[in-house]
């Protein structure tokens, strides 16, 4: 049966089994976890980074950001939990699931190109005056293999 509500509950170790309606946040080890609210039973896994998710706190209530897209079940659930409430969307297309995994892979991309820049900023790099030509900002062999890389992740999670 489709689940309304979700009840937070802060926990060092998630357990072993989990009950249906709850949901288990484990800060230490940065991941939330929970029954699919839908009732098929399946673990939902949501890593809480700044690629992942955000669990933001309210008075007691918890709600999680971005939205819980199970495509890979057979339910193909999608909701949002907010404010402890379930907020369901449409079951997802097959056209949606594309637009959502072309997503996902710009938002890792863009998570990584930030990283980079913030971990060249760090090593010292000399600012340099804006009346320089933007184009002219040097491209390491270190960007390129990222870049490559995120391409093979990116291809290897499509074809799963
Ligand atoms: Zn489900």
């Amino acid at each position: 049966m489709k689940q309304t509500s979700i009840t937070p509950e802060f926990v060092e170790i998630i357990p072993d089994q989990l009950v249906e309606g709850v949901l288990y946040i484990s800060e230490k080890y940065g991941t939330a976890l929970h029954k699919c609210c839908c009732g098929c039973g399946l673990e939902v896994v949501t890593p809480l980074k700044p690629s992942g998710w955000k669990v933001m706190r309210e008075g007691g209530k918890v709600s999680l950001a971005p939205s819980i897209g199970n495509w890979s079940f057979p339910c193909r659930s999608h909701y949002w939990i907010r404010r402890n409430q379930i907020v369901w969307a449409g079951a997802f297309s097959d056209q949606m699931i594309r637009r959502v995994q072309a997503r996902d892979r710009r938002d890792i991309e863009l998570h990584i190109a930030r990283v980079n820049a913030q971990k060249a900023e760090t090593q010292g790099h000399v600012h340099q005056s804006t009346d320089q030509d933007p184009g002219d900002r040097g491209f390491t062999w270190g960007d390129l293999i990222v870049a490559c890389l995120a391409r093979v992740k990116a291809w290897w999670r499509g074809r799963k």
